[in-house]
């Protein structure tokens, strides 16, 4: 492997972070943990008109939060900096001069309204307009005029763009570290601008030079970049730059396993599509997080590890260090990988079981003082102790949870009416007898002294126990009902039978 491995996650920052993007930072996360290299952030804003200000901050948060902290970026280990491609600017355009000295590329005067006319003239005739190799010298470029009207142009301060002069039926091989060996010929290839007239470079340019001047060893990103590998691949050999080596992530795509995964899917199909909730301030719109829907960070990253990618067991749950153990390039997939928002909810229900009941305890409390509820720490931990094997997210715990700390206000009426028959409230009377007799109020002698009454009295079982169940949870649900006895205490046990004798 290479020994200097150095990876960057490049977003522009048009907006919130999707999950996919994540992935990829992820990705190149894991590349470089494993590597022992280093991973880079590079803010592309190159294009001003798609610029969100809040968004790099939002894209910076996203990675803290999933824990998979960059080493390199804006205002922080400034070595390669600065990060922000707009703080790059200036240095751009002698790379741009370079490629028109050496015959790579030419200034090109086209206005917008020329080339679209051009476009919706070539549409009328049934073609495309593209701007390439068989037309650009019948257009308004360096390529077509002489040397001199070009100066003229440029002093008279008449706008232009510079634009890569794509050579012509060359058959350009690739290699792509997932796909493998991919050509193409450059015929079919346009010549695309690498220099705005606002002067700022476009995303090629500025990505590329950007990459070599980072001294980034591999470009890990989307497929949707796959379409300008050629572009960038040229590039390189106009620069004559060592070029790095290349890996496109397969695309994620919805749940129907067709079409990518939008930004605007997490609203229509009703899971998140960002780390982050993201507070849209100029529509004032709010899209939904992972972190704020309650999913742990750790079960975020292990799904998203799995997108695309897998270790080749059957083993699914690994933590990052486990992933940066086993992270492989070749096990990334080409194709597509289905986005699956239930096995997420399983991801999240896997690391429940895994975090410790004092950290579950931590989280829980912050509801229950929503509530002006506040209750013993290790009282809450077994609470948690016997409902965290049902619950989803924390904010389960409420709803598998909220008998051990009030009394049922409301009974479940179906099962009222099913288990609550006439000869129960002399039934409970009765046990109410027993259970004041209890000294050493635990489950298990509660268990064994209520069963042998249940079982001297000769009644069903069921006939007692849903009854009390009921009286005590107001549903016929929750844990092992000897263990909430125990919990809540006799006193509270007590109250509670005898106000379900009073109300039903
Ligand atoms: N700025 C590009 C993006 O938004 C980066 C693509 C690349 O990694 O080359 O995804």
């Amino acid at each position: 492997m290479t020994d200097n491995v150095r990876v960057r996650f490049a977003p522009s920052p048009t907006g919130p972070l999707h999950m996919g993007g994540v992935r990829t930072a992820l990705f190149n996360y894991l590349f470089a943990k494993k590597h022992n290299g280093t991973f880079v952030l590079r803010i592309e804003d190159t294009d001003q008109t798609r610029y969100v200000a809040n968004a790099e901050k939002y894209i910076i948060d996203s990675l803290e939060w999933c824990n998979i902290p960059f080493d390199e970026g804006p205002g922080k280990n400034e070595k390669y900096g600065p990060y922000r491609q707009s703080e790059r600017k200036d240095l751009y355009k002698q790379y741009a001069d370079q490629l028109i000295k050496n015959n790579w590329a030419y200034y090109a005067f086209d206005t917008n309204e020329e080339l679209d006319a051009y476009r919706k003239n070539n549409e009328e005739n049934g073609k495309t307009f593209i701007y390439n190799w068989h037309n650009r010298e019948k257009l308004q470029n360096s390529l077509a005029l002489s040397k001199d009207e070009v100066q003229k142009k440029i002093n008279a301060g008449e706008k232009f763009v510079i634009r890569f002069k794509t050579p012509q039926d060359e058959i350009l091989v690739m290699e792509d570290e997932i796909r493998g060996t991919i050509s193409v010929n450059t015929s079919t290839l346009d010549d695309k601008v690498l220099y705005k007239s606002d002067g700022m470079p476009t995303y090629h340019l500025a990505n590329i030079v950007d990459d070599h001047l980072m001294q980034i060893s591999h470009v890990i990103r989307g497929e949707e970049w796959l379409p300008s590998l050629p572009l960038h691949t040229l590039l390189y050999k106009a620069f004559d730059w060592k070029s790095p080596k290349f890996a496109h992530l397969p695309l994620i795509l919805k749940p129907v396993g067709k079409g990518k995964l939008s930004k605007r899917d997490g609203d229509k199909l009703g899971f998140p599509v960002f780390p982050l909730k993201y507070v849209n301030e100029e529509k004032g719109d709010i899209s939904r997080g992972y972190k704020e829907d309650g999913y742990f960070s750790d079960a975020f990253i292990n799904m998203l590890a799995f997108l695309g990618w897998n270790p080749g067991t059957e083993r699914e749950l690994f933590s990052l260090t486990e992933l940066i153990e086993v992270f492989d390039l070749q096990r990334v997939s080409k194709s597509g990988a289905k986005f699956n928002p239930d096995k997420t909810k399983w991801f999240n229900q896997q690391y429940m079981q895994l975090k410790s009941n004092t950290e579950l305890s931590d989280a829980f409390e912050l509801i229950l003082a929503e509530k002006g509820l506040k209750f013993e720490h290790s009282y809450t931990e077994k609470v948690i102790s016997l409902v965290k094997e049902r619950a989803i997210f924390v904010s389960d715990f409420w709803d598998l949870a909220s008998f051990f700390y009030e009394t049922p206000s409301d009974y479940d009426t179906k099962a009222v009416k099913k288990q609550w028959k006439e000869s129960t409230p002399d039934l409970m009377k009765e046990l109410i007898i027993v259970i004041e007799s209890i000294i050493d109020f635990n489950s298990e002698n509660i268990e064994e002294i209520v069963k042998k009454w249940i079982s001297e009295r000769e009644i069903g079982f069921g006939k007692v126990m849903q009854p009390l169940r009921l009286s005590l949870v107001g549903a016929l649900k929750g844990p092992h009902l000897f263990d909430i006895m125990e919990m809540i205490g006799k006193k509270a046990t007590i109250e509670r039978i005898q106000n379900a004798i009073n109300n039903l």
